[in-house]
């Protein structure tokens, strides 16, 4: 196994007369054996970062090593990265086994007895044994997904690189599928790089995530590091369902206070303090960390300057919690509270924006600074 890094990997692509910059300026390192999850929205740059670490696009500047190697300008079959595709990409008219072992006859110099024990024993790790002699027609997407997986375990590589595998399975599966290959990476502890766009893969199973928008790199760490510490407003829109609301306020220094068109917000003098000269600000709020307060105990721990009277609007029971959609002044925010508190819609209740939860960004550069 090795360690997998992007150095200031920049791609353009010309589109007539105009240039795309697909990936711009990335630099990342994927430590060995690391769980990587590349995310964001469509058209950020995941998918040709990927290709171009597997040889399949060029980079137009900067250098991917694998350890201390250069391998951008080696040939994909000469780079030992596997790449498992949404597609799953296998050769219909081949046999499960043949799909699996076509590789390694193709690139390894391995005699045909040792050939066929590896794609055995991988498909004996992956319980498709029982498919070996069948065709990729005869399979359902499940199970291809595991052949294309066993295609890219036999040959053994240094990294595996993986666009979306599991987008085209339902949502049970997807799920099952989830557990299964973080459990597999683990057990193989090979490098990967993981493509999605979906927040909820990424948080449950990368090791870090690195967080892509418009071909730029927003931040590279732990999950709970990006919901808790999101480096910037894109990062904190990204993360988190349903997203962290935001208002747009005035920091006035006088009063040490954060003025919205719908909401007066007194700050401590730590908060203050990270706020330094700054004015004009963008506040933030998950809605898990909006509390409706109702009797005396909900305010035990509130702070009545930090509490405002909404208007329900909407609420989404989903069992164990509500999501419930408010309204202050004109400005809707979403607040996630316990199954068990009943709310009502078309009431007004009384909400409290804890200051230990607020996130402050700057509204002009959109970086984080509290
Ligand atoms: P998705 O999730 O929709 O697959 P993505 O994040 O993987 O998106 P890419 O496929 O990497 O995004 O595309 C990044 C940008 O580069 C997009 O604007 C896309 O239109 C552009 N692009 C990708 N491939 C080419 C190409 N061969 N020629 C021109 N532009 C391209």
């Amino acid at each position: 196994m090795a360690a997998l890094t992007l150095d200031h990997v920049t791609k353009r692509f010309q589109d007539g007369t105009d240039e795309i910059v697909a990936v711009d300026d990335v630099s990342i390192e994927v430590a060995d054996g690391e769980f990587l999850v590349l995310v964001g929205p469509s058209g950020c740059g995941k998918s040709t970062t990927l290709r171009m670490i597997a040889g399949l696009e060029t980079t137009t500047e900067g250098s991917i090593f694998l350890d201390d190697e250069p391998i951008a300008h080696r040939p994909p079959q000469r780079r030992d990265v596997a790449m498992v595709f949404q597609s799953y990409a296998l050769y219909p008219h081949m046999t499960v086994r043949e799909n699996m072992a076509f590789g390694l006859e193709e690139s390894t110099s391995m005699p045909d007895d040792r050939i066929r024990e590896t794609v055995e024993e991988t498909a004996q790790m992956l319980d498709i044994s029982e498919l070996l002699d069948r065709k990729p027609g005869e399979l359902s997407g499940g199970q291809q997904q595991r052949v294309a997986l066993g295609r890219a375990i036999v040959r053994d590589p240094q990294a595996f690189l993986m666009d979306e595998p599991l987008s085209n399975l339902d949502a049970k599966l997807r799920s099952e599928m989830r557990t299964e290959l973080q459990r597999l990476q683990h057990d193989l502890d090979v490098t990967t790089i993981y493509v999605t766009h979906d927040q909820t893969e990424a948080m449950t199973m990368g090791d870090r995530i690195a967080i892509l928008d418009g071909g730029r790199l927003q931040q590279v760490a732990t999950p709970l590091e990006c919901y808790h510490q999101p480096a910037n407003l894109f990062v904190a829109g990204f993360i988190g369902e349903p997203s962290m609301n935001v208002f747009d306020v005035t920091y006035d220094p006088a009063d040490g206070k954060l003025v919205g068109d719908t909401i007066e917000y007194p700050l401590s003098q730590s908060v203050r303090d990270d706020i330094g000269d700054r004015t004009d600000l963008v506040l933030g709020v998950r809605p898990e960390d909006v509390r409706i307060v109702g009797g005396r105990e909900d305010r035990l721990d509130s702070n009545p300057a930090h509490e405002f009277d909404v208007t329900v609007d909407v609420v989404e029971p989903m069992g164990d919690q509500n999501t419930v959609y408010v309204t202050l002044g004109h400005h809707s925010f979403a607040a996630v509270i316990p199954g068990l508190q009943s709310i009502t819609e078309g009431v007004t209740e009384t909400v409290h924006l804890p200051e230990s939860a607020i996130h402050l960004f700057d509204a002009r550069t959109g970086e984080a600074i509290h």
